[in-house]
């Protein structure tokens, strides 16, 4: 029996780990939870789950958050340190950080410092500090498993082998709910339109970082990082079926898929169970329901975000972080209705542009960009 967190537990990705545990209870148990502000979804989990250690961000939700639930063996914490004191309970065998944002990073180093099994959603904090955290991973000797669908993939097709050196990585991406929406139409992309995922149901920013291909993006500087790739023999192939989750090529030339329905509860459980690979409940491919499979090129003018992504993944230093807060930022305007869709793209490419970058930063660096770069784009927005 392993006891596990979940970090950002009423997001989309926590509650699909909810799920998966659920379905095997006889393996996990639920032992610590943390979300942000949603107390009623927190509520009810803690009600179903009886976790022993609860954390809930937001301190003016806590009175509240106790009048809901029996609050007997369950010890509480607030503020987002009480995430980091989460992930470093000793009882605690698994981490998974379902946290939506770079905040992620200190419970995620939490983490890495107490050498869990750590299952890891989030993407911004392995784009902002990849190369610390990977670093961290090797010095504690801490296990980091990609939950990110494509990362998974390449992470299963990598395990295909212990000797062979991977030569390029294919990144496979839907395409978006903008996809089918021509380059000059996407001025008057609403948020209702943005948030139409076609394939996957997931957390508002993911969402829209999907219509902007910026998820995509995002997902290439996470795989330079997990991977030890450089950006260049990174490659993104739009792939609406959404069935081929990444790919990986060897030196050979031969290459390496991993394929199966859409659905985030597949790589959860993978690396919740790794290096087991156990049954599931969940539906199967049925191949005679695919009449194809599309591979394309992504279309670059249209998609501005993905060469901005390029562009601080090349030039290193605190530029990925600036790239990352005020995508951050900018998304945030957009749902506000403050911007439109492509003003995100413009916002970005402005700060990237003022951004004085420091080479090899340390975290208080990427902090400090990170920030300044928030500033810059909500005084732009
Ligand atoms: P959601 O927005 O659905 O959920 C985010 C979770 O984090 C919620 O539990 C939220 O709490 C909590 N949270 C928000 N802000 C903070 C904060 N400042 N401190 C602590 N907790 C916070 O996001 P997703 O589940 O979609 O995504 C989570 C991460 O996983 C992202 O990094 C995303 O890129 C990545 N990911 C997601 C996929 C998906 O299918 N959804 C696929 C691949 C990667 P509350 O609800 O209480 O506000
Ligand atoms: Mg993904």
């Amino acid at each position: 029996m392993k006891n596990v967190a979940i970090l950002g537990s009423t997001g989309s990705i926590g509650v699909n780990t909810l799920k998966v545990i659920g379905s095997l209870a006889d393996r996990f148990k639920v032992k610590a939870l943390s979300s942000h502000s949603n107390i009623d979804l927190l509520a009810e989990q803690i009600r179903r789950f009886r976790p022993q250690y609860v954390n809930i961000v937001d301190p003016n939700r806590l009175k509240a958050l106790k009048k809901r639930v029996d609050t007997r063996g369950v010890r509480f914490f607030t503020g987002p340190e009480g995430s980091e004191v989460l992930a470093r309970q000793k009882e605690v065998d698994i981490v998974v950080i379902a946290i939506a944002g770079s905040c992620a990073i200190y419970p995620l180093l939490a983490a890495i410092d107490n050498r869990k099994h750590i299952c890891l959603a989030n993407k911004e904090s392995v784009v902002i500090a990849g190369k610390i955290i990977m670093d961290r991973v090797r010095a504690k000797s801490a296990k980091l498993i990609p939950v990110d669908s494509e990362h998974s993939a390449i992470f299963q097709c990598l395990n295909s082998s212990d000797t062979a050196v991977p030569y390029r990585i294919y990144i496979t991406g839907s395409g978006g709910s903008l996809h089918n929406v021509a380059k000059n139409r996407l001025s008057k992309v609403s948020i209702g339109q943005a948030l139409k995922h076609p394939k996957w149901k997931m957390g508002k920013k993911i969402t829209v970082d999907s219509a902007t291909l910026m998820n995509k993006g995002l997902e290439m500087i996470e795989a330079q990082h997990l991977f030890g790739m450089p950006i260049d023999r990174i490659r993104l192939l739009i792939h609406p079926q959404a069935i081929v989750h990444s790919m990986v090529e060897f030196r050979d030339g031969a290459i390496i898929a991993q394929l199966g329905i859409p659905d985030m509860r597949l790589p959860i459980q993978y690396a919740l169970t790794y290096p087991e690979r156990v049954s599931s409940q969940l539906p199967r491919m049925d191949f005679s329901k695919i009449d194809r499979l599309d591979f394309a090129s992504p279309d670059i003018e249209k998609y501005p975000c993905l060469a901005l992504s390029m562009v601080a993944a090349r030039l290193e230093g605190t530029y990925p972080a600036v790239l990352n807060a005020s995508d951050e930022e900018a998304v945030k305007a957009f749902l506000a209705g403050r911007v439109g869709l492509v003003d995100i793209a413009k916002v970005i490419e402005k700060v990237l542009k003022k951004h004085r970058s420091i080479s090899d930063p340390d975290l208080d660096d990427i902090l400090q960009a990170d920030m300044w770069a928030r500033e810059e784009t909500r005084r732009l927005c």
